[in-house]
């Protein structure tokens, strides 16, 4: 641990520098959920200990300097900061030092009013006799930058109250905010006059707002919701829900999507309610901003130095935050590919703890420029895997060494290697327990062989234990000896082994995604199966004409390659006599066949329900246009001859095909012979 004299330094330092891109130059240079989590740890640090506490603290200010460029002014009335909630932990025991303040612990039920907080800019807006007469930012919260010109520009700013008899004074405030669509017309824009993007809408609408001239401000199409009403004290409404009404009558557009709430309970589903629901709205919030109704209430509990004790604000669960890097392991995949793993000091985001995130690759890792103690920002987003997106190298402890990625794999000790120009690092040894594991998860996973009841856990102990060195050692198993495993009753054994065994009918497209062949996903192996229907006339394929494999609708010359690689293996070559000497067939059945031969019979064409292969050099027609031809013509082509082909189209140096398909007494066409027939469909 670091002292905390000096982690409270630094923590200052990074929070000003921050604080300056975001509130001065309208360029932030981190995230505001990052932002937060540091700022969180600075202001524990300092309740710790008093020592700690420093007047430049970002902790003792509220937002920014005022701008120069623009005169300052005093505001009448402190715009002030809102103290945040990360969580509904964090919500209750705001809710409960509330009602301690008031000395009412026991009053629950104090109406509170939720609204959305919207995430742009505070503007404090002074009419006088009803009239707009400034316009100010929140500055420092004491005083603001005067923007009246740019303000007026504001269409939901009435520039006259509608208020009969207006009081000699009011004070509105409100959020300044520009609308996600007008945003990315912004940028748009901006990329392309060749300039530098605004990072969110929230920069955009600070960056507009002291815009010198007016006239950009006005392109610009500012809005504003009204949220905080001030009138002389025998005007003022008794609660935040009437000031609201009082504010839209006014002629202030007052965000519809607020609630009057009984209790915290109601506060809740309210703020439940918009952790989804913002998703549906054209503009930005970040949270939930829960206030006390009543506003003499409001006036008992007073202010801490930079918020209100009478409001806080429920940020939505963040999904980047800044943590300790402890150590970088490694996970070895199916493939063999090594893949980094960030092991850290725990953190909470988008409502799970997270400790280990992937770190991809070598070259992310030269990229990061990670080092051990590092503190690094982690992403997570609803289910993606985490990541770590970002190095904050301002808190980099001085001794801290780069990270290296492992020389050996971690599985089973061999050398790694790294071929040509790929990322990944891997393990290259085929009896590697991780791949043999990973292997095995992916035979058995649901769009493969879809085998119930053998998780992972289990396949680690068959791989640990020696009983399972291979795919086809499955089928080997008895339901004695599964039995006799940890966690495994008579019962689910015998399930397991009737579960293999009805594997062993799933269809060949699946068995052939099962092997777990590089580049060989679902659809690929569906349109090969579909093509070649057996693994021996794929084998063929793949290792005498390639060609066929490559052609095909989807598939190119890397997996073409991959699969004439994996097929061209002994070890794999082996693999495949074992499944079938258990029982797999390793081949389309016959209605499987009749299926894809079916498969282009609905188009119309004189080759409607035909499948062709093709062979040789045809004199004038190369072999993709041949193809494309008896496509258009409503037929099928197909990489190998069987019973089921109804035209071979043979050319110049036609091979094995050419004899398969005299044996089959198959009808075969030369170039002039194949054209003749598709001319009959003209
Ligand atoms: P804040 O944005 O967390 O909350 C206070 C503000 O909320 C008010 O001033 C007001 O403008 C706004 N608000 C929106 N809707 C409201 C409503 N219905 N009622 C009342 N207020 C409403 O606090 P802040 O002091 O403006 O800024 C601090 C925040 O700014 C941090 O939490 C951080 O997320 C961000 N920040 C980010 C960086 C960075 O580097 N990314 C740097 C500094 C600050």
């Amino acid at each position: 641990m670091p002292d905390p004299h000096e982690r409270a330094a630094e923590l200052r330092h990074l929070l000003n520098r921050a604080a300056h891109a975001y509130y001065v130059l309208d360029a932030p240079v981190m995230e505001d959920a990052v932002y937060d989590r540091l700022y969180r740890e600075l202001s524990e640090l300092e309740a710790s200990d008093p020592a700690l506490q420093r007047p430049d603290s970002p902790t003792q200010r509220v937002g920014g300097v005022p701008a120069e460029g623009f005169t300052n002014v005093e505001h009448r009335v402190g715009l002030l900061s809102l103290d945040n909630a990360f969580n509904r932990d964090d919500l209750q025991a705001w809710h409960e030092r509330l009602l301690r303040v008031l000395d009412r612990p026991d009053d629950t039920r104090l109406p509170l009013v939720g609204e959305l907080k919207i995430d742009g800019n505070a503007l404090a807006l002074s009419y006088r006799h009803g009239v707009l007469e400034r316009a100010a930012t929140r500055g420092d919260g004491a005083r603001g930058e005067e923007i009246t010109a740019n303000v007026r520009t504001i269409s939901s700013i009435p520039l006259r109250l509608q208020v009969n008899n207006p009081p000699e004074w009011v004070e509105v405030r409100g959020e300044a905010f520009i609308p996600d669509a007008t945003f990315a017309a912004i940028n748009a824009e901006r990329e392309q006059r060749g300039e530098a993007l605004f990072a969110n809408p929230r920069n955009a609408c600070a960056g507009t707002l002291r815009q010198l001239d007016p006239k950009v401000v006005a392109a610009r199409r500012l809005d504003f919701f009204a949220y905080t009403l001030h009138l002389p004290d025998d005007a003022q409404p008794s609660s935040q829900w009437d000031a609201l009404e009082w504010l839209n009558t006014a002629g202030f557009r007052v965000n519809p999507n607020r609630e009057l709430c009984a209790d915290l309970a109601a506060i809740n589903r309210f703020c439940d309610h918009w952790e989804q629901g913002r998703h549906e709205l054209p503009y930005a919030t970040d949270g939930v901003v829960v206030k006390l109704n009543d506003l003499l209430l409001q006036d008992e509990a007073g202010f801490t130095q930079k918020a209100p004790r009478w409001a806080i604000a429920l940020k939505y669960p963040a999904e980047e935050a800044p943590t300790r890097l402890l150590r970088v392991g490694a996970q070895v995949g199916r493939t063999g590919a090594v893949t980094p793993v960030a092991e850290f000091e725990a953190v909470a985001l988008a409502g799970t703890s997270v400790s280990r995130a992937t770190l991809h690759n070598a070259d992310r890792i030269a990229e990061l420029d990670l080092h051990l103690g590092d503190t690094i920002v982690v992403r997570k987003a609803g289910e993606i895997i985490p990541e770590v997106v970002r190095v904050l190298p301002e808190l980099r402890p001085s001794d801290a060494t780069p990270v290296q990625l492992p020389q050996h794999c971690p599985e089973c000790g061999s050398s790694l290697v790294r071929e040509g120009d790929e990322a990944a690092t891997r393990c290259v040894n085929s009896s590697c327990p991780a791949i043999l594991r990973g292997g095995l998860r992916h035979w058995v996973s649901k769009g493969a062989l879809d085998v119930d009841g053998l998780g992972s856990k289990l396949i680690e102990q068959l791989v640990d234990r020696g009983l399972v060195r291979s795919l086809a050692d499955l089928y080997r198993l008895d339901a004695a000896l599964l039995a006799s495993l940890d966690r495994m009753g008579a019962k689910s054994a015998t399930n397991l082994v009737a579960a293999l065994e009805a594997s062993k009918q799933q269809p060949w497209h699946r068995q052939l995604y099962g092997l777990g062949i590089r580049h060989i996903g679902e659809v690929n192996a569906k349109a090969l199966a579909a093509e070649f229907f057996s693994s021996d006339s794929l084998a063929t394929a793949a290792l005498e004409a390639p060609e066929q494999i490559s052609e095909l609708h989807g598939i190119g010359p890397e997996i073409s390659a991959s699969l004439g690689q994996w097929l061209g293996t002994p070890a794999n070559q082996q693999l495949l006599k074992d499944l079938r000497s258990v029982g797999l067939s390793l081949e389309a059945s016959a209605s499987e066949q009749e299926a894809a031969s079916q498969a282009g019979a609905d188009t119309d064409g004189v080759l409607r329900g035909k499948t062709l292969v093709l062979t040789g050099t045809l004199p004038s027609l190369s072999r993709s246009e041949a193809k494309a031809l008896i496509e258009a013509a409503g037929g099928k082509v197909s990489g190998s001859v069987s019973k089921k082909t109804d035209y071979l189209v043979a050319g110049e140096a036609a091979g094995s095909k050419l004899s398969k398909a005299e044996s089959l007494k198959i009808t075969i066409l030369d170039e002039s012979a194949f054209q003749q027939l598709l001319e009959q469909s003209q």
